[in-house]
Formats: structure tokens, C-alpha cells, sequence
């Protein structure tokens, strides 16, 4: 299965990616996970992209490119297909995505704006695994993380002023983007709302229904 899930920052696909990846057997790519990692270690992608990021600004095209080709390439992939979270936000990116790959399915996960800036502002993750939390679902003990012992806290670019940058460049870009697999008749519009679990098995059926048409 090779699948995309586009959503607005806070919609959910963090959480659902990783539902979804699980359900079709597919490798779970989040762009902005593998920049984080890339920002942690100091790498020279993550020196470039880590400006960008806290402020809430897209990384340049080519500097994606580069990251999103050389994880396609590799064998798990090749074997088991992807779901890709985070790419593309940007037409020239879908552009380029379609030229190295097909895609199965593109989803889109529809949050309304006020529920998504809500989300975000009590969102906290784990700066190990990434695991993700929020102040109402905090981890057992402390913001220890549950599953690695990670210290768990908010994402530096969560802060009001860089997700309202954010948001315009999803409106900006990435809603373009998405059109460009409308266009395909590759697009599943699936309401994001409601617990985890009624959201993936909407989702599921959609992606199911798009791929048997
Ligand atoms: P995310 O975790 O998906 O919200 O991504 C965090 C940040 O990483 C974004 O705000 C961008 O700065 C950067 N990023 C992730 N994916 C992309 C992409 N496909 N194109 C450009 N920037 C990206």
C-alpha cells in the first residue's frame, strides 16, 4: 500500500499514521519526525531545517526531496509500501513525489481550525520516541514517557505565533497540494472528528473503498 494523509497540524495524523501504518503492514514516514531526528543529531539536513522548523516555516523543497527520495529507496519500503505523513505540502513536492512513485490513496483529514488550535496548544510529545500526549492525557507518572522513558514536553514549534505560520502555509501550500490529488481521483476526505478509533475505521473504509474503485 502506498499511502498519503494530509490533515492540518493538530488534526490527528500523528496518531492515526501510526494506526493506519500497523492496519496495512505499511512504513509509517513522518517528515517531520525524521526532521527532528535529523535536528537532534546535529545532522547537516537537520542544521538547515531546524531555523524553518521553530519558526513554523516550511523547508525548502530540495532539502525535503533529498530526505523524502533517500527513505523511499530503502528496502523496507521497497517490500512493505509507505504511508507518508508530512509530504507533500507543496505542489513541486507532489510533483516530484509522483515522478519517483504511484500512490494508492490520498487521504485528508478534516478538523475544523478552532479544534486544531485547541489540540495543539495541550499537546506535548515525547522528545525520544515521539510518542504523542496531551495535558488531559498525560503519560502514568510525571512526563516520563510510557513507552521509552523519554522526557516528554512541547514541540518547540507549538508555540502561538509559529503554528498560526503553519497554518497559513497549510492553507497557502498544502491545500493546493492536496487538489493536485483530487485532480487524480487519488483523494479521501474523512471527518476527523471523534474518538481515535471511530476516526480510523472511517478511515479505513475510505481507503478501502478507493482502492477497490
Ligand atoms: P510536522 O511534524 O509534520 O508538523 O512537521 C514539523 C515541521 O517540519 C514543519 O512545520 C516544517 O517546518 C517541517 N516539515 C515537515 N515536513 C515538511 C515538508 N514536507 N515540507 C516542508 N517542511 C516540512
Amino acid at each position: 500500500m502506498r499511502l498519503l494523509i494530509f490533515g492540518r497540524q493538530g488534526a490527528g495524523k500523528g496518531t492515526q499514521s501510526a494506526l493506519l501504518a500497523e492496519h496495512y503492514g505499511a512504513v509509517h514516514i513522518s517528515t517531520g519526525d525524521v526532521l527532528r531526528a535529523a535536528v537532534a543529531n546535529a545532522t547537516p539536513v537537520g542544521l538547515e531545517a531546524k531555523s524553518y522548523m521553530d519558526s513554523g516555516q516550511l523547508v525548502p523543497d530540495e532539502v525535503m526531496l533529498g530526505v523524502v527520495e533517500e527513505r523511499l529507496a530503502q528496502p523496507d519500503i521497497v517490500e512493505h509500501g509507505f504511508l507518508l505523513d508530512g509530504f507533500p505540502r507543496t505542489v513541486p513536492q507532489a510533483e516530484a513525489l509522483l515522478g519517483i512513485t504511484d500512490v494508492d490513496v490520498a487521504v485528508d483529514l478534516v478538523v475544523p481550525e478552532d479544534v486544531v488550535l485547541e489540540r495543539i496548544s495541550s499537546r506535548r510529545v515525547c522528545s525520544s520516541c515521539g510518542r504523542i500526549y496531551s495535558v488531559g492525557m498525560p503519560p502514568a507518572e510525571g512526563w516520563t514517557c510510557d513507552t521509552c522513558g523519554g522526557e516528554v514536553v512541547q514541540r518547540a514549534d507549538d508555540t502561538p505565533e509559529a503554528v498560526a505560520k503553519r497554518l497559513a502555509a497549510y492553507s497557502s501550500e498544502t491545500e493546493p497540494t492536496i487538489r493536485c490529488f483530487e485532480d487524480k481521483g487519488l483523494l479521501a476526505t474523512v471527518d476527523g472528528l471523534g474518538t481515535p478509533t471511530e476516526v480510523q475505521d472511517r478511515l479505513v473504509a475510505a481507503i478501502d473503498a478507493a482502492v477497490a474503485s
